[in-house]
């Protein structure tokens, strides 16, 4: 009778710690390329899939480089959800190397110039545009539908936009007050074209040439184009991303005369439990920061 109880017992601590070891292996695995996506697969998924997150908060999405833990996390994938290929071109060289491509859902497709009938510039930040993140989760709730309850998945979906309306509402009525002549910025990269468009902003010019934010050092020639364009315009907000050197715009604000760059995180939430940690109060966050030093610089 012992002998039984004990290879019982053996039996179940071994199919336990298999079963650690391939992870949860009752629900499908949905794999996020970075953190604003993550959110958005655990709100609108639920408790129904695995959620694994490639690219950790603070760190920079661009140009990430997949370790090998990433790669067997993709390899058991049922759904692999990135942004677009211009932010994300190490996922789909990975996607491409392995065969995935049917796996990956882009949200915006910018290798055909648009997603869901409508065009896209170069700017690859279309999440701060929140019009745009009904689209975006949109698409990504009929693909979570799709391998899990469309019933759960749409009750989350329609929550869900309730919320973008409470931020898009709060943004707007906040930026509707701002004089024209306040609503003029520089930015790090160009990361703001959305959200600008979003609240009749306007980004005058950009450091870095690439939509990338670790793109190479700015020339002194455009650091004397910026420093004439902030005079000419009246310019008085830099906005540098918070993470990345901010040397170039400090001696650029300090050559304008202008208060220290105003840092923001618009790439990425912060790690659970922080303020930020969700795509709704990261936007109210750096929203509410960028509209301060507009309005009172
Ligand atoms: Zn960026």
């Amino acid at each position: 009778m012992r002998r039984v109880l004990s290879f019982i017992l053996c039996s179940l601590l071994l199919s336990m710690s298999l079963r650690a070891a391939a992870g949860d292996s009752s629900r499908p695995v949905v794999i996020s390329s970075f953190t604003i996506i993550a959110d958005w697969i655990q709100v609108i998924g639920g408790e129904q899939f695995e959620c694994v997150n490639l690219v950790p908060s603070h760190s920079e999405t661009h140009g990430y480089q997949l370790n090998p833990r990433n790669a067997r996390d993709l390899r058991r994938a049922s759904l692999i959800v990135g942004m677009s290929p211009a932010l994300e071109p190490w996922l789909e060289a990975w996607a491409k190397a392995h065969d995935r491509i049917g796996r990956v859902l882009w949200l915006v497709d910018d290798r055909q110039g648009g997603h869901a009938g409508h065009a896209h510039t170069g700017d690859p930040h279309v999440w701060t545009n929140p019009a745009e993140v009904k689209r975006l989760t949109r698409l990504l709730a009929d693909r979570l539908g799709a391998i899990g309850s469309v019933k759960e998945t749409e009750t989350h979906y329609h929550q869900y936009v309730k919320e973008i309306d409470r931020v898009d509402d709060e943004l707007r009525r906040l930026f509707a007050g701002l004089p024209a002549n306040r609503r003029n910025l520089v930015t790090q990269h160009a990361n703001l074209g959305h959200f600008a468009t979003s609240y009749g902003l306007r980004v005058a010019g950009t450091i870095l040439a690439s939509s990338s934010a670790e793109s190479a050092d700015p020339s002194a020639r455009h650091f004397s184009e910026l420093l004439a364009l902030l005079r000419r315009e009246g310019i008085r907000v830099i906005v540098t991303d918070a993470g990345q050197s901010d040397a170039f715009a400090r001696r650029l604000a300090e050559d304008a005369g202008l208060p220290p760059p105003l840092s923001l995180s618009f790439e990425y939430l912060e790690p659970a439990g922080r303020p930020g940690d969700r795509w709704t109060s990261m936007m109210l966050l750096n929203g509410r920061r960028l509209h301060e030093a507009l309005s009172t610089r």
